[in-house]
């Protein structure tokens, strides 16, 4: 993959996260503002081939110093953000695979699978412990494997939305009241 082609296309919020990379992005405490700038000054450590899930790279980058890893492969003309990480030693690389023809279609990047649709969930954003409900979420998902897929414009406003209300300068449309108790 191209470096610059990637940068290229988060520029314009041509990029999407899959569910497994939002995850990963809520657990290292990191905002989607954060990874965007890590991707839009990084560089490509390490190249995936095809194995029929399309290609894939590694890239690292900085927000400020803190460093993150995103594995990226294609999703269309989109970037799909398969994995989004703080590294920390040591690295655990991917065994090499087997190359195969190349097919620009848009395949699931965890099975391989082109069939998808387009659903609207209940998203949960979170960021620190903090939480914003978000009804009405558009995402696709996998009808093969279910991975959900969420468009980075579509985040992005709602990680906008989410320090706005914490900053008093947007007011939500509720306010909800939620039981919590420890699974001990
Ligand atoms: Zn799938």
């Amino acid at each position: 993959m191209d470096i610059e082609k990637i940068k290229a296309q988060v520029r314009v919020n041509q990029y999407v996260y899959t569910h497994h990379a939002e995850i990963e992005r809520r657990a290292d405490e990191l905002t989607f503002a954060q990874v965007e700038e890590a991707l839009l000054n990084g560089e490509i450590l390490e190249q995936y081939p095809d194995t029929g899930r399309g290609e894939s790279c590694l890239v690292v980058g900085f927000a400020e110093d803190v460093p993150i890893h995103a594995v990226c492969g294609w999703r269309g003309e989109k970037v799909a953000l398969i994995t989004v990480y703080i590294p920390r030693p040591p690295k655990l690389l991917t065994p090499g695979h087997e190359e195969r023809g190349a097919m620009r279609k848009v395949q699931c990047n965890f099975c391989g699978r082109d069939r998808y649709e387009e659903r609207r969930i209940e998203y949960l954003y979170s960021y620190k412990g903090e939480y914003l409900l978000v009804p009405n979420t558009p995402v696709e998902v996998c009808l093969n494997c279910g991975m959900v897929y969420y468009d980075a414009a579509v985040l992005k406003e709602i990680e906008r939305r989410f320090f706005a209300i914490q900053h008093k300068a947007e007011k939500p449309d509720r306010y909800i009241e939620m039981p919590a108790m420890a699974y001990a």
